[in-house]
Formats: C-alpha cells, structure tokens, sequence
C-alpha cells in the first residue's frame, strides 16, 4: 500500500470522498489521487517521493510554477505583519490598480477569495444593473459553484454526471437559459425571441472546464454584437484566461470588449483570490457605494494580495509569455507527431498556454457535443501511463492543460519520451 492510498482511506473517513473538490478523486480516470507533499517549479513530490512533470499547475494559478522564490519570499515577509485584519490595505490598492492598468474595461474592480465568489457576484450585479433576471450561459462552460451557474456545468460537475446538480431549487435553474458554445446561430435567435429579458451573458472566452475549446472566429463578436443591441451585459469569465492566454487576458488577445470580466487563479499566485470588475458606472452600484450587496471576511486578504502582487510584477519580465506559449506548441506539436506515429486518431487545442488534447477521428475540436464523444476510456488509460512515468495531467479528460514559466524544453522533451511510451501502450 503506498501512502497516498492510506492517506486516502483516511481523508475518505472525515472527508466526502476523501477530497475537498470533486475532481481530485480520480473519479474519472479511476484509482487512488496522489496525495502531494510539495512542489518547485514544474514538478510535484508526492508523499511516496515520486516526482512528476506538473501540467496542472494548481488548476491555473501558479503560472510561474510552484513555490516560485520571490512569491514565497513575498508571502513569508507579509505574514510576518499578520495574517489578516479585515480592514483595508495598501495592497489591495496597488493590486486593483495594477489589474485596471492590464486588463481592458476593467476600471474598478471588487476582490473575493474565490472564482466561484466572483462569477457569482457578476451575476448578481448584471441582474441589478439591468433589472433583468435571466442570464445565459454555455454547456461545459464552468463559472464555479454558485446555484444560478451550475446548470449544464463543465468540470468535475461534468465528470462526476451531476452537470446540473441536485439542491439547485427549480425556479433559480428557470433563470439560467444554456445554449452551445461556439454556436452564433443559436444565440441570435434565443435573443431575437427574450433579448429583453437577458440580464446577462456569461461566457469562459476559451473554454477550458470542456477540455480546451477556443472560440470560433465571430463567435465573441457575436455576443457582443448582441449584448449591445439588447442592453445586455457581457461577462467574460476569465477566472482561467486571464493573464495565461495573453497578459491582457482574452478580451485583448481576442479584441472583443466584456462589460464585467471575473479573475481568479494567477491573480491570487496560489493563494485564494477571485476578483470581478468593469466598467465605472457598473461597478459603483457594488455595496457601499452602491445597492448590490457583496462582502467576505477575508477579501483582500493581506497575505494573498502580496502573492498576487508579486507574480504579476514577475510576469512582467521581457519574453516571459512568448516562452511559456512557445513550450506550449511544442507540447502540443509533439503529442500530435507521436499520435499521428502510432496511428491513434488525436487532435490537439491550444490557446497562449493553455492546452487539451482529445482521442477523436474530428479534425478540428469546437463544440461540446465534439467532446463529449471523444474516446474517454482511452485517455483514462494514456493518464495513468503518463502517471506511472512521472507526469501528472489534469485527472479528467474535461479539463485544460497549464504550462508554466518553470517548464523547460528539457521537461517538454522529457514529456514526450514518457508519452512515446504510453502512446505505444494505448
Ligand atoms: N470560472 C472558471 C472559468 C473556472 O475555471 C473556475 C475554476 N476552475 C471557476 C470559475 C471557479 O473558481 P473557484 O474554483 O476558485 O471557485
């Protein structure tokens, strides 16, 4: 028995399903979950002293890889002054303005602790804001856990077969209308027949709780385009893409303009920090200087913006993100070489340094219902060969990819020799 699998028996007795987010169980791919001890850069150590090449990357955030020197340093420094006062800081001032200076649309911004807080609140305020109850939102797409968003969700709530979880009263789920992603027919003529009933429209830009399926060309136009024609707002739910798929977040990496736009992950550098902002006159209905109640005893923590701070003053160094998009290429360039070698049908999608790989004939990847069909057994079995050789992906076929600044070509060179080995195994 290794000690992760006594960790889990234990963790299993106190704790639902021995975890504290689904997904983590190995639910989907089968087995016990590996327990980790710690992490530096690109790799993890479990609690058996096995390493391993880390494509999750805490789900995101740590896009300059785990236990990154200057953020730990950050982080120890601030906790010296004390963990938390639940009083303002100058830190969430510096962090607000540095996040308003990156992010387009975004002139004030309100910080959680959590992506789930963030998208939740967005809602919230496009409904106040609006006067409007009904939001929309996409199949697979995954906004967090709040009851309005977790209708057709993606991730571990897709996973797990509880998209639409039971618990969510019937009258909140009647307010969330889900339509395809990437389909601008279907959109338009939902509005045609309720645009003015729309409060909101609430989108991942590339989807990455689905795998990772970016937007079709028009498709973000689209929203916008209806949006604005219906007095709609638009929000980009950027908990995942912000600062990873460009350093201004999809809105710039795509040229459309969201109206809210909810962060999370990089933001927080691995601490737990969720924020959501947009436009002045929005965003000051937000309590108090507005109607729109919204609070949280550790938001803004002091510690957590320290780590936020510091990873996004090191994001700013020259060539950072051509690097980490690069490796993200050759990733996904050489998983497809060795597919194409072994004759196994797989395609791949990448956007700036987010990644999916699928074991589909589809030349191309743009819709859920492409997803969903894709050979899952197959990938369960390619996880665990690439586990056993020491590279940790994501424990779900439905879910992204990271790459992070800690990566070297060496780690991708590495990567693909294990998955040399476990593409001749499939
Ligand atoms: N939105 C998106 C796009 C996400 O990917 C996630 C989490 N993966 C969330 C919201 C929820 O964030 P959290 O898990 O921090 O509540």
């Amino acid at each position: 028995m290794t000690r992760s699998e006594d960790l889990f028996i234990e963790a299993g007795k106190v704790i639902p399903g021995g975890v504290n987010s689904p997904v983590r169980a190995f639910k989907a791919v089968g087995g016990t979950p590996i327990f980790f001890e710690k992490a530096l850069g690109a790799y993890t150590w479990d609690v058996d002293g096995n390493r391993y090449i880390d494509y999750v990357q805490s789900w995101g955030p740590m896009i300059l890889g785990h236990a990154h020197p200057e953020v730990i340093e950050a982080v120890i420094a601030k906790a010296r002054y004390g963990l938390s006062f639940g009083a303002p800081t100058e830190g969430e001032t510096t962090l607000a303005e540095k996040l308003c200076k990156r992010i387009p649309n975004m002139e004030m911004v309100r910080f959680v602790s959590s992506g789930t807080e963030a998208t939740m609140s967005a809602i919230r305020l496009a409904r106040a804001f609006t006067g409007r109850d009904n939001i929309i939102k996409f199949e697979g797409c995954y906004h967090g856990h709040s009851d309005s968003l977790l209708i057709k969700a993606g991730s571990g709530a897709l996973t797990l077969g509880v998209p639409s979880s039971p618990g969510v009263p019937a009258v909140l789920a009647d307010h969330t209308i889900t339509l395809n992603y990437n389909d601008a027919e279907q959109i338009r003529e939902c509005f045609a027949k309720q645009g003015e009933t729309i409060a909101c429209i609430i989108v991942e830009p590339v989807a990455g709780n689905m795998n990772c399926v970016p937007p079709v060309p028009g498709f973000l136009e689209t929203l916008r385009e209806l949006c604005d024609q219906y007095g709609s707002l638009l929000i980009f739910d950027e908990v995942m893409t912000g600062f990873r798929v460009h350093p201004g977040g999809a809105q710039q990496h795509y040229g459309v303009d969201a109206d809210l736009i909810t962060l999370g992950k990089v933001i927080g550098g691995g601490m737990p920090v969720g924020a959501f902002g947009g436009r002045r006159p929005i965003m000051e209905m937000v309590a108090p200087s507005g109607p729109v109640y919204q609070a949280g005893t550790l938001s803004g923590n002091p510690v957590a913006m320290a780590a936020g701070l510091k990873t996004l003053e090191l994001l700013e160094q020259p060539d950072l993100y051509a690097r980490v998009f690069a490796h993200t290429t050759q990733l996904t360039q050489g998983l497809q070489t060795l597919a194409d070698e072994f004759g196994i049908p797989f395609t791949t999608n990448h956007v700036g340094s987010m990644f999916g790989f699928f074991f589909s004939e589809e030349k191309s990847i743009t819709n859920f219902k492409q997803v969903m069909a894709c050979d899952i057994p197959r990938f369960n079995r390619f996880f665990h060969e690439l586990l056993k050789r020491g590279v940790y992906l994501a424990p779900a076929s439905y879910e992204a990819g990271f790459m992070s600044a800690a990566h070297t070509e060496a780690d991708i060179n590495e990567t693909l020799s294990k998955a040399r080995e476990a593409f001749a195994r499939l």
